[in-house]
């Protein structure tokens, strides 16, 4: 933090430090909390408790905190939650089929992630549709490292593919995704995995790299490309599974879909894996336009032909600027009443 600070000093503003009026922080999992909020002991905590439900995002977000408090002393620091955009998921989307004990006493139900990209989507696709946001269905694909796509009514969540955890959904980079959850079971009784291990397993060795031996699908396609079966299956189960939310969620929107959304790291960058996509689902209303799909690389587009009664969008995500944004909202606010921030690191 403190190498970055210098590096603005020199190379963009040497007052920068002075300018900044709050801290942003994008926290993957705050068990209840769900609105944009003050970091403050009780907040800390609260995230600190979560991270055993998202090992992967919580612990380095905490040392982001740290670190950006010992620099930014004086400033405010703003927790912004992946989660907050599916707070609006019905009951029917958000329990699990469990003992509800489990849901009153636990709070075991299904989150959401990526909620900070999922709201930034709808909200440019309102824009590129000239609707307000209100008005519009989408289903928005978040295609990265970690994948994970929202269906959206009226510019609401009501279901997305992500749980209590960000496991569930997409075959991801290192995460396994949907499966039968007693293979869990099996596991540790067959391989004698300690809980620890198998948390290990299903979050950073399986997903790509388990099947294929890498996480970067441009590995992925490059090793499918010189006939290697695994990465073939890979590559086949990643599209697959997009493909199966995206029917699932047309469904959930009871048929209304005005458009499919591509975003990050692989929705934005990769028309070959849209185009593997999108394709077969020409039969739902979507109807790819091969040279616009080419185009639209790293930049927003149309990739739908012009008669698609469903529109295909590519749109590149902003997380920083949509937690700025909620970040300067909390401290412009005050923390209770923020429904939204700000921020400025
Ligand atoms: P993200 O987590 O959003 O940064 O996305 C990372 C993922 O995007 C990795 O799996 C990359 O391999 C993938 N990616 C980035 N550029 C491309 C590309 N041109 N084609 C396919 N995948 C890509």
């Amino acid at each position: 933090m403190k190498g970055i600070l210098d590096f603005i000093k020199e190379n963009v503003s040497a007052t920068f430090a002075r300018e900044v009026v709050a801290v942003g922080h994008r926290i993957v999992h705050g068990l209840d909390l769900s609105q944009p909020v003050l970091l403050t002991p009780s907040s800390l905590a609260t995230i600190k408790q979560a991270a055993v439900l998202a090992p992967l995002h919580n612990p380095p977000g905490l040392q982001g905190i740290e670190a950006a408090t010992e620099v930014f002393t004086d400033v405010p620091q703003v927790a912004v939650f992946d989660t907050a955009f599916h707070q609006t998921m019905p009951p029917h989307a958000y329990m699990y089929g469990l003992p509800y004990d489990l849901y009153e006493k636990h709070k075991i139900r299904r989150y959401g992630f990526h909620g900070t990209s999922h709201k930034y989507l709808v909200e440019q696709a309102a824009v590129m549709l000239g609707k307000p946001a209100s008005e519009i269905n989408v289903i928005t694909c978040h295609l990265g490292n970690g994948s994970s796509v929202a269906a959206v009514r009226g510019g609401q969540c009501v279901d997305t593919s992500m749980g209590l955890t960000p496991l569930e959904g997409l075959l991801m980079g290192t995460r396994c995704g949907d499966m039968d959850p007693a293979v869990v079971l099996h596991i540790q009784n067959q391989c004698g995995l300690s809980v620890k291990e198998t948390d290990t397993l299903l979050n950073k060795k399986s997903g790509l790299l388990g099947l294929t031996g890498s996480n970067d699908l441009r590995a992925v396609i490059e090793g499918a490309g010189k006939g290697e079966a695994r990465s073939q299956l890979g590559l086949d189960m990643f599209t697959y599974r997009v493909r199966k939310y995206i029917g699932a969620y047309t469904a959930a929107l009871d048929g209304q879909v005005d458009a499919v959304v591509f975003s990050a790291g692989i929705g934005e960058n990769s028309p070959f894996i849209r185009k593997l996509i999108a394709e077969p689902l020409h039969t739902m209303g979507m109807q790819l336009d091969a040279a616009a799909n080419d185009k639209a690389v790293g930049r927003a587009g149309v990739i739908s032909a012009p008669g698609s009664r469903v529109k295909l969008l590519v749109i590149p995500t902003d997380e920083e600027l949509c937690i700025a944004e909620q970040t300067l909202q909390v401290v412009k606010g005050g923390a209770a009443a923020a429904t939204g921030g700000a921020a400025a690191a």
